[in-house]
């Protein structure tokens, strides 16, 4: 047997001996920088597996130059999976900017069975950041957005921060607004029509294609906050809404791990979305796109079982003393009932019931010491969670007026379970059990 072949390392590259009791180490094998460099980039194997592996990169490498400026070009006009650099996408985040854009929109132009404009999709850090990226890409110092009251708080607060800062004006809309009425707040600069439906902690729906139709007729683009609808029970594209903001964190990635939002659009509005998400240098990282890539495989399962456990415990807690009502759009008392099941095509785990009058100082006993509901923001996870609403200062056009307000999610846990835990919540409110 032949011995392996000893690495040949070039004098010049060699480690200079760093201490006198290393000269027992044989020369040949001397670590050289070079090869800390350079050793297990190169794999023979093609190993094909089920899934896009995660690709880390800051730096992408070329043949030539032509091949920059090449991919310069491509990436400067959002040419897809075209990349210069980390930022611009690497093999994981780009298969999942494809899935996003096929199960929110309808992908990328030309899919196989539709004509005209594709979806794109671009991914930026958080579902906050997605607002963000959507109202900073399409409008500018002087502009006008219109909100809805109920909208997400920290959008709330990005609009009367950094938005106004910058120039950008915001009017906060009744949540349930007519497209009549609408068309009243339109001003020449309003740029924004922004939606949010149902609205947070309030559950409100709104006329997605009433209001959207409105904001194109008045030369407004129209944005929607799809957080609980998720891909498989709300479309916006379908409603005529022009951009699709998707917190990823919640049933996307499904298992409270990993933070992440995309901004949707058709093809036409693409080059100014990537220009901004460029220019703001927002990106992602393959290791939390992967994440998502995995949780998105069982969104379906997942939102299914949320879905018929929430209804369970919303139907459970309608009868319980104590609640005033249950403010969950797929239940028939809901207000917006007609709308609900006219525009989506089922629920998911999230939804609050209003508490009667005076409980205010007992909301803690009701919430704290839960065994499977656990007291935390978010929700989409496969996890329980309970959280009292704060809306002092979250409805400004409309205070809420009611009783207090607790919102739940409902997790993939026993439905018995759950019931259980609320059970000994209410008696610890003091509220007999039924
Ligand atoms: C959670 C949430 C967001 C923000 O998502 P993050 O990834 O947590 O920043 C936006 N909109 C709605 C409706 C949400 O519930």
């Amino acid at each position: 047997m032949t011995p392996p072949e000893s690495p040949v390392i070039p004098p010049a590259n060699r480690m200079p001996a760093m201490h006198p009791t290393l000269h027992s180490t044989p020369r040949s094998s001397m670590p050289s920088t070079t090869r800390y460099s350079e050793v297990g980039r190169r794999i023979d194997a093609m190993v094909r597996t089920a899934n896009v592996p995660v690709v880390r990169a800051s730096s992408v490498l070329f043949e030539s130059l032509a091949e920059v400026d090449q991919a310069l070009q491509d990436t400067a006009r959002g040419v897809r999976h075209a990349t210069t650099y980390g930022t611009g996408g690497v093999p994981t985040t780009m298969a999942l900017m494809d899935a996003v854009a096929e199960l929110e929109g309808w992908g990328a132009a030309p899919a196989l069975d539709r004509k005209g404009p594709g979806t794109r999709a671009a991914l930026v850090p958080s579902g906050l950041a997605a607002i963000a990226l959507a109202v900073l890409a399409f409008a500018a110092s002087g502009d006008h957005v219109l909100m809805p009251d109920s909208i997400y708080g920290p959008g709330r607060a990005l609009a009367q921060g950094q938005l106004a800062r910058a120039g950008i004006e915001t009017t906060f809309y009744d949540p349930r607004i007519d497209p009549a009425g609408l068309a009243q707040l339109m001003r020449p600069r309003t740029r924004i029509v922004y939606l949010e439906s149902p609205g947070s902690y309030t559950f409100e729906i709104q006329d997605v294609a009433g209001l959207a139709a409105i904001a194109r007729e008045h030369g407004a683009l129209s944005m929607i906050d799809n957080a609980w609808g998720s891909p498989l029970h709300f479309h916006p594209f379908e409603h005529g809404v022009d951009v699709s903001i998707v917190p990823l964190t919640k049933y996307w990635g499904g298992h409270a791990d990993v933070l992440m939002g995309a901004v949707v659009v058709t093809d036409e509005l693409w080059p100014t979305l990537w220009r901004a998400v460029r220019g703001l240098g927002l990106c992602v990282s393959s290791d939390d796109a992967w994440l998502v890539l995995r949780g998105l495989r069982t969104l379906p399962q997942r939102v299914a079982q949320h879905e018929v456990s929430a209804i369970a415990v919303a139907q459970w807690l309608q009868r319980h003393d104590g609640v005033v009502r249950v403010l969950h759009p797929a239940l028939p008392d809901h207000p917006d009932h007609a709308l609900w099941r006219r525009d989506f095509s089922g629920s998911c785990g999230l939804f609050s019931v209003e508490l009667e009058r005076g409980l205010e100082s007992r909301v803690a006993a009701l919430v704290e010491g839960r065994r499977h509901f656990g007291i935390g923001y978010s929700w989409g996870g496969f996890e329980s969670l309970i959280m009292p609403a704060r809306l002092q200062g979250l409805r400004t056009m409309k205070p809420w007026d009611g009783g207090p307000l607790v919102r739940l999610h409902v997790g993939l846990e026993s439905v018995a379970d759950l019931l259980e835990d609320l059970e000994q919540g209410f008696q610890a409110m003091g509220i007999a059990p039924r």
